[in-house]
């Protein structure tokens, strides 16, 4: 349905990009409109971790295939850990190119908010320059905030709890700019979120999370900076304390062995939970404060994949998928994009 010569025609201007051959046909603007004018354009697909916000970035990036994907989770920077952090795998990522995706080693210190508006600031000009389209993908909303803002102060923590109720926190959130940007908000009802994280997590560790974490493991560490607060280290780093990975033992041969196992999984099935519905908060955040997020709805798709699949679960998926997710999402860029 959609054809890719007929996209390369959306190819979104830049600042960079306006010719100096041609003499201006318009009356001069004023400095505003002309400030506003020259934004670069960025397309955000925000969400809740495990809303399919990765999945939905490289399907547009192929189907506009002149789109560059720049990562906003704050533990997918660093390299490492790329089971428990969920990193998309490289066969799914379709040739498509990712930026701060598995770049930053995490030995050097935490990247900071700041760290990503500079960097991934960088990035988006770097791309823009190349007549291309930056798609932001992540669910780290503090990163997002820092990236687009027009004016940053990293002083300020907008999404502090102890401010969440406070009018004050809602004004500190700025709806200023600086880049014009497509909001696509991946919604899903938390109800079944919440069922399909559980499945998530359980299929991480059948991808081998525990091995990932077991070489990850520092004994005794107090280090929680970095890629050491990734939801799984300070779960498992209990339990190897405890049971180092170095002790091979047979199923079944310590019982309690087996029950701290169990603990330090329900622990993060628990923390994954409790950090989509933070990750939620936040976001409905940034639209009170009047970001223009448009909300696509997934919770049918992801009903589908609870489903057993001889019920054709995984062909529902698709279909709703293509439906109710990828159709509204590329119309809504394709839109954007003629702006
Ligand atoms: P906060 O200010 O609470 O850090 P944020 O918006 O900057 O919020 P989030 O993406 O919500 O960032 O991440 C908060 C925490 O959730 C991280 O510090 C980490 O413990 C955990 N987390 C986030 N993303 C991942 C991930 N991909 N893998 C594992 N843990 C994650």
């Amino acid at each position: 349905k959609f054809h890719h010569s007929s996209l390369t025609l959306f190819i979104p201007s830049s600042s960079s990009s306006s010719s100096s051959r041609t003499k201006p046909r318009w009356p001069r603007m004023d400095s505003a409109a002309s400030r506003h004018r020259r934004k670069d354009k960025v397309v955000v697909i925000m969400g809740a971790t495990g809303s399919g916000k990765s999945r939905l970035s490289v399907e547009l990036a192929t189907l506009f295939p002149f789109s560059e994907i720049i990562n906003s989770d704050k533990m997918q920077v660093y390299r490492g850990l790329d089971i428990t952090t969920n990193k998309i795998p490289f066969h799914q990522r379709n040739g498509v190119p990712h930026h701060l995706l598995g770049d930053v080693d995490h030995s050097h210190g935490e990247f900071s908010p700041s760290d990503f508006r500079r960097h991934a600031g960088e990035i988006i000009s770097d791309i823009t320059s190349r007549r291309k389209l930056p798609i932001i993908v992540g669910g780290s909303n503090s990163f997002i905030h820092a990236l687009l803002v027009e004016r940053f102060d990293p002083e300020l923590n907008v999404f502090d709890k102890s401010s969440s109720s406070s009018s004050s926190s809602l004004s500190s959130i700025s709806s200023d700019l600086r880049y014009k940007c497509c909001f696509l908000w991946m919604d899903i009802s938390f109800p079944v979120l919440s069922e399909y994280l559980l499945k998530r997590v359980d299929e991480m560790f059948d991808s081998g999370m525990v091995d990932e974490l077991a070489q990850f493991f520092e004994p005794d560490s107090e280090n929680r900076t970095g890629l050491r607060k990734a939801i799984g280290v300070p779960e498992f780093d209990r339990f190897f304390n405890k049971y180092p990975p170095a002790d091979k033992l047979e199923e079944g041969e310590n019982p309690m062995r087996e029950g701290a196992y169990e603990e330090a999984v329900r622990a993060i099935k628990d923390n994954t939970c409790q950090l989509a519905k933070r990750q939620i908060g936040k976001i409905l955040r940034l639209k009170r404060a009047g970001w223009d997020l448009r909300r696509i709805d997934a919770t049918e798709a992801f009903r589908a994949v609870l489903t057993s699949e001889s019920r054709g679960g995984a062909g529902v998926f698709s279909d709703l998928w293509k439906n109710q997710v990828l159709e509204p999402s590329v119309k809504i860029v394709k839109r954007f994009l003629m702006e």
